[in-house]
């Protein structure tokens, strides 16, 4: 039951996109959204009622920052904006020395499966970027503008200004598809994208405006948990990735995430652990700290 794109599909044109039953029609078009939970439509419909977190579209844009001036910069900016309060953001100092459980195993660098090109059509957000072995597709707009990506960025008109090309985004977000979000989303069905590809900001050295980075959430899922998610994406999954951050924040909804990044040039394998957008123990410190009690 994979995701259907609605333009020309089914001798049908000009219909939304839909979650496609081959037995439910009107009018020919087919409009049934039923739903297996263990089916490859279950990734997006998941998406759907997962929570949204206006109130981050702000704090969130300078995660994965290793540069603390630079994100001290925006965040006194954020700040002043209301944003959110200092008081907020100083909820989360110290919250390292109480962590529940410290995991400092370093990460792996690898290589990865850096095979395989994007064949960009004309319209960039149809362009297919991975089938999955579940079945699963992943298009452009599956990644950077479906239900569920809180963060929605458009690659055909941002990947020039952005310092990049669109192919270049296209393959660098079929990259890291196919080797991190897709083998979480099999092992954590729950797993759904917030944010992919998107604006950088000046001085900024983010990996989303390239699309080799993205955020993830999970559906149902304990702030304690992500901890033990994030372990197992390390220390068991043999992904292969840049760099892996859990990341943890006291502003907006308090709901962590993960970033993973990947690099078709070569993977550091870096595994950090941000409180409010800045490395929980200082910079460079690497090592996974679970601070769902903070
Ligand atoms: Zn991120």
């Amino acid at each position: 039951m994979p995701y259907v794109p609605g333009a020309n599909t089914h001798g049908v044109v000009h219909v939304d996109d839909v979650f496609h039953s081959p037995n439910v029609y009107a009018n020919f078009v087919p409009i049934a959204l039923w739903q297996d939970p263990a089916g490859n439509d279950a990734f997006t419909m998941a998406a759907i009622t997962g929570p949204h977190f206006a109130t981050d579209a702000a704090t969130i844009e300078v995660d994965g920052e290793e540069d603390e001036v630079v994100v001290t910069k925006n965040q006194q900016a954020i700040v002043a904006a209301g944003t959110v309060t200092q008081a907020e953001l100083n909820a989360g100092n110290g919250a390292a020395t109480t962590a529940t459980n410290v995991s400092t195993t370093p990460g792996t660098p690898a290589a990865g499966d850096v095979s395989g090109t994007a064949t960009v059509g004309g319209v960039v957000d149809d362009t297919l970027l991975y089938t999955s072995p579940s079945g699963a597709l992943y298009y452009v707009k599956t990644v950077t503008k479906q239900p569920g990506v809180v963060f929605p960025y458009d690659v055909a008109t941002l990947a020039v200004p952005n310092g990049t090309t669109v192919q270049d985004v296209c393959d660098n977000l079929g990259l890291l598809v196919k080797n991190c979000f897709d083998p979480i989303k099999i092992q954590y069905p729950k797993a759904f994208m917030t944010c992919s590809f998107r604006n950088g900001k000046p001085g900024g050295t983010s990996q989303h405006p390239k699309g080799m980075a993205c955020d993830i959430q999970f559906n149902g899922t304990s702030k304690a948990e992500y901890f033990n998610i994030a372990k197992w994406i390390r220390d068991t999954s043999g992904i292969a990735y840049d760099q892996l951050l859990l990341e943890y924040k006291t502003t907006g909804t308090g709901n962590p995430w993960i970033h993973i990044s990947f690099n078709k040039a070569g993977n550091r394998g870096q595994v950090f652990t941000f409180m409010n957008d800045k490395n929980c123990k200082g910079p460079g410190v690497v090592g996974l700290y679970d601070l769902s009690n903070s």
